[in-house]
């Protein structure tokens, strides 16, 4: 898919003020600090679209990006950051967790995965809930660049194995690295594939 366009909608923290859901939207989550806003530049090839390296926690915001007219990709707020409180916390989980379960026009959550990191127990448990509700996710493990492709892959098969424990199957994976684009083409070509459908 060739992005044509991408451009900034609206910010919310309430799930009433979203936009109409008219268009198929996807969802990009992960643990603070994870590469999120960077895969989402990357992917929209616009280098300021999302904000990088924001103060972790601080902002709980849903950002809706319009996609070459035709879809929405959706940032959805860091979790695990050790700093958030726990009234933040409960709010993140309350807001997002609607917005996952609820939104009729979400196709699939992206979940990143650092690639550099052992299998962490928040994001398990995460995967476990989408699951556990039946909202469609893949994997994305992150910042692949910053080590040897037999590391990336160790760390994945670790993840993989943890999962497993909890799904009979594996979701579809990504290896991405937004510092040399790793991953995008495929990416982008999955979103294409469904909005296609
Ligand atoms: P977010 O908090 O999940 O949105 O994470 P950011 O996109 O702000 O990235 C956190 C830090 O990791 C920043 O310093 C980024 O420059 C760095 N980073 C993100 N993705 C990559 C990547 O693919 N490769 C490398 N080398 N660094 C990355």
């Amino acid at each position: 898919m060739n992005i044509k366009s991408a451009e900034f909608v609206c910010s919310n923290t309430r799930t009433d003020k979203l936009p109409a859901p008219t268009l198929p939207e996807y969802a990009f989550i992960g643990r603070s600090n994870v590469g999120k806003s960077s895969l989402i530049n990357s992917l929209t090839n616009k280098k300021g679209l999302a904000k990088t390296s924001q103060t972790p926690g601080k902002t709980q915001l849903i950002n809706h990006f319009l996609i070459n007219n035709t879809w929405y990709l959706v940032d959805l707020p860091g979790y695990g950051y050790a700093k958030t409180s726990r009234t933040n916390r409960a709010e993140w989980e309350k807001f997002i967790r609607y917005y996952l379960r609820n939104r009729e026009s979400l196709q699939c959550v992206f979940v990143l995965i650092d690639s550099r990191l052992e299998p962490q127990k928040v994001d398990l448990e995460f995967c476990s809930w989408l699951g556990e509700n039946g909202i469609p996710f893949l994997i994305v493990y992150t910042k692949a660049d910053k080590q040897s492709g037999v590391k990336t892959d160790q760390n994945a098969a670790k993840f993989r194995k943890s999962l497993l424990q909890s799904f009979e199957e594996m979701p579809q994976e990504f290896i991405t690295s937004s510092e040399n684009g790793l991953g995008r083409d495929e990416i982008l070509a999955f979103i294409d594939e469904i909005n296609k459908q």
